[in-house]
C-alpha cells in the first residue's frame, strides 16, 4: 500500500468543478492584481481568525516580513524567536537587518519556552516571534504578559495553526500581527504561494496595505519603502472556495491524530503528540512522533521501505545553519531544539487518509520499534 505523507488530490476532486468555474470567471475579467476576490476572502479570513482585518500578501514568508517593515524594526534591533522552525521565521527577521535572538523551546509541545524569555531581552528588543509549531499554540499568556511589561510587539507565525485556539482564542488574533501562510501544504493551501496578515488594529492594518503596495500613498507618492507583497487574484477566488470546507478537514486531521494515538499506543520508544493544558484546538498541520534511543532512522528506513511518506521537520536547527554562524552559536546552546531536529519525524497526517493507511502506517512503526 502506498501512502504519501500528503496528498491534495482527493481534495481537489470534490471542488474541482467549483474552482475551474471561478477561475473562468476570474479568467474573463483578465484583473489579476488584488480586487474584489482579495476583498473578499480578506474579510472571511480575518473573521475565522477572530481578527478585525486581514492584509493579503505573496506568501507567508512576505506576511512576517511585512509586519516586522511596518513596525520599522531593522539594524540594531533584536527580534527573539524559536531556533526550531521552518527557515523563514528568522529568515525575515535578518532580512530587514535585525537580529535574531533564539530562546529554547519546550520539549512537550516544540514551541518557544515562555520561561526562557526574559534572560533574552536587552535594550535593543523589540519583537517577539512565536511560532506555532504543527498546528499547535504556543503558550500566548505568558508570552503577552512578557511583551506587555516590555512594550514588545508580538508578531505571530500561524503559517502551520490557522483556526488553533489558545484558551478559546484563535491563532493570529492574540499578538499584534498574525502571520498565515496558504502554501499548498498549509491546512488551508491555494494554487501556489500567498499568505496573510491579520491584526486587530485599524491603524497596523492601514500601514500593512501601504507597505504592501510600495509603500505607495496616495498614488506614485512614496512616505514608506515598502515592496510587492499583493497576493493574486486567483489565489483569492481558490481560497475564497476552500474557505468554507477548512473546518471539515481539521475535523478529518483531529480524527486522523485520535486513530493514530489508539494505533499507537503502547509501542515502547516513542512519545506521540501531547496537547498542552493552554490548547483548546489543535489543527495537526502535522502529526510528530518523537523517537528514543537512536531509532528513528530506523524507523524512517522502515517506512520507506514500505511506500509511507514521512520526513523531518527540522533536521538543523536555526542556530547551526551555516548562514547564522555570525551570531556566534555552537552546538549544545539550545539543547531541546537539537534534541527535537535528533528525535522527530512526520508521519502523513492529511485529511483524506483512510483507516487501512493509518493501521499499515502504524503498524510499520510498530513493527520498526520492536
Ligand atoms: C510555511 C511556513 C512559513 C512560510 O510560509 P510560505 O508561505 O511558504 O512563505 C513561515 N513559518 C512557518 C512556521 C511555516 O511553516
Amino acid at each position: 500500500m502506498k501512502v504519501p505523507l500528503l496528498d491534495l488530490k482527493p481534495q481537489y476532486e470534490t471542488l474541482k468543478d467549483e474552482i475551474q468555474k471561478a477561475i473562468a470567471e476570474l479568467s474573463a475579467t483578465q484583473m489579476f492584481i488584488l480586487g474584489p476576490h482579495v476583498v473578499e476572502f480578506e474579510e472571511k479570513a480575518a473573521k475565522y481568525c477572530q481578527s478585525g482585518y486581514g492584509c493579503a500578501v505573496s506568501s507567508g514568508s512576505d506576511a512576517l516580513l511585512i509586519a516586522l517593515m511596518v513596525e520599522n524594526i531593522g539594524p540594531g534591533d533584536e527580534v527573539i524567536t524559536t531556533p526550531y522552525t521552518f527557515f523563514a521565521t528568522a529568515g525575515a527577521i535578518a532580512r530587514v537587518g535585525a537580529t535574531p535572538v533564539f530562546a529554547d523551546i519546550d520539549p512537550i509541545t516544540y514551541n518557544i519556552n515562555p520561561a526562557l524569555i526574559e534572560e533574552k531581552i536587552t535594550s535593543r528588543t523589540k519583537a517577539i516571534i512565536p511560532v506555532h509549531l504543527y498546528g499547535q499554540s504556543a503558550d500566548m499568556e505568558p508570552i503577552m504578559q512578557i511583551a506587555k511589561k516590555h512594550g514588545l510587539i508580538v508578531i505571530e507565525d500561524a503559517a502551520q495553526s490557522i483556526g488553533a485556539e489558545c484558551n478559546g482564542r484563535r491563532s493570529g488574533s492574540i499578538g499584534d500581527y498574525g502571520c498565515l501562510s496558504f502554501f499548498p501544504s498549509k491546512n488551508l493551501g491555494c494554487f501556489g504561494d500567498a499568505g496573510m496578515v491579520v491584526t486587530n488594529d485599524k491603524e497596523k492594518a492601514h500601514r500593512l496595505e501601504v507597505f504592501r503596495n510600495h509603500g505607495s500613498e496616495p498614488k506614485y507618492h512614496h512616505h514608506f519603502i515598502g515592496g510587492n507583497f499583493r497576493m493574486d487574484a486567483l489565489q483569492a477566488v481558490i481560497l475564497n472556495v476552500k474557505l468554507p470546507h477548512l473546518d471539515e478537514w481539521t475535523t478529518k486531521r483531529q480524527l486522523n491524530a485520535l486513530d493514530y494515538h489508539n494505533l499507537l499506543d503502547g509501542v515502547k520508544g516513542i512519545t506521540l503528540p501531547q496537547t498542552a493544558a493552554w490548547t483548546t484546538r489543535h489543527v495537526f498541520n502535522q502529526y510528530i512522533i518523537r523517537i528514543h534511543d537512536g531509532k528513528r532512522q530506523k524507523v524512517w528506513d522502515a517506512l520507506k521501505k514500505a511506500d509511507i511518506g514521512c520526513d523531518v521537520y527540522y533536521p538543523i536547527p536555526l542556530h547551526l545553519q551555516p548562514c547564522f554562524q555570525y551570531l556566534g552559536h555552537k552546538k549544545g546552546d539550545f539543547p531541546e531544539a537539537e534534541k527535537a531536529a535528533d528525535e522527530t519525524l512526520a508521519i502523513p497526517i492529511f485529511p483524506d487518509l483512510t483507516i487501512e493507511q493509518k493501521q499499515y502506517v502504524a503498524a510499520t512503526i510498530a513493527d520498526a520499534m520492536r
